[in-house]
C-alpha cells in the first residue's frame, strides 16, 4: 500500500485495503474474524487518548488485533480537528499519539486517519504538521477510492466511507463509486468557505 501511494508499485485495480477509525471493541470481535477468513488488508486508525464519548479497545486488546494481522495507524489523541488548532497543538495531537502507539504496540507507526476527515480537517498547514510529525499517509473521509493519480497525494488520501447505519443494498453501491461524487460537493463547499464563510454560515443557520 504505501509503495503504491509512494508511486512504486502498482497494485491490481479492484484492490482493497478495509480501514476502521477510533478503535471500536467490535473491530476485534466482528471484523477480525471476517479479514482474517479472507485474507484482507486491514489497518486500525486508534485513538491513543480515552476522549469521553467513545467506546474503545483497550490497548490490550489492540495488541490483539495487532498479532491477529491488522496494521495500527493513529487517529490523534483527542478526536479533535486538527483544521481547528493551532500548529503547536496540532504537532502533539500527532506527535503524542505516534509516540504512545509506538509504545504501546512496539512498532513503528506510519499512517495517520484525520478526524472527521473533511477538507475543514485537513487544511494545508495540517497536512505540512502530518508529514513533519513523520507519517508518510493521511486518510481523508471523502468520498472515492484511491487512483494512480490520486495517490500522488499521499496526505490526502480518499476512502469509500461505509457507516454503522448503512443498509447491506448500499455496501455494493458504494464500492462501485455510487458516493465518490459527493466528493466534488466537499470540494465546492470548501472553494465556497474560503471567500464567503460569513455569508455560507448565514445561510447553514
Ligand atoms: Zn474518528
Amino acid at each position: 500500500m504505501e509503495a503504491f501511494v509512494a508511486g512504486k508499485r502498482q497494485l491490481p485495480s479492484g484492490s482493497v485495503l478495509v480501514t476502521f477509525d477510533d478503535g471500536d471493541p467490535s473491530v476485534r470481535t466482528v471484523a477480525v474474524p471476517i479479514l482474517q477468513k479472507y485474507a484482507v488488508p486491514s489497518v486500525a486508525y486508534i485513538l491513543a487518548g480515552r476522549p469521553t464519548g467513545f467506546d474503545l479497545m483497550s490497548f490490550s486488546q489492540i495488541r490483539e488485533i495487532q498479532a491477529a494481522g491488522v496494521s495500527i495507524g493513529s487517529h490523534t489523541v483527542s478526536h479533535r480537528s486538527l483544521g481547528s488548532l493551532s500548529r503547536a497543538e496540532a504537532m502533539a495531537e500527532l506527535v503524542d499519539s505516534r509516540r504512545r502507539l509506538e509504545d504501546e504496540m512496539g512498532t513503528a507507526v506510519h499512517s495517520f486517519a484525520y478526524p472527521f476527515g473533511t477538507a475543514k480537517d485537513m487544511t494545508p498547514q495540517v497536512i505540512d504538521c502530518v508529514g513533519e510529525a513523520g507519517y508518510t499517509t493521511g486518510f481523508s473521509s471523502l468520498h472515492g477510492a484511491i487512483r494512480a493519480d490520486t495517490a500522488r497525494q499521499p496526505y490526502a488520501l480518499p476512502r469509500v466511507k461505509v457507516e454503522s447505519g448503512d443498509p447491506q443494498w448500499l455496501f455494493p453501491a458504494l464500492c462501485a463509486g455510487a458516493m465518490d461524487r459527493w466528493r466534488l460537493v466537499d470540494d465546492m463547499l470548501t472553494n465556497l468557505q474560503k471567500p464567503a464563510e460569513s455569508q455560507l454560515q448565514k445561510t447553514a443557520a
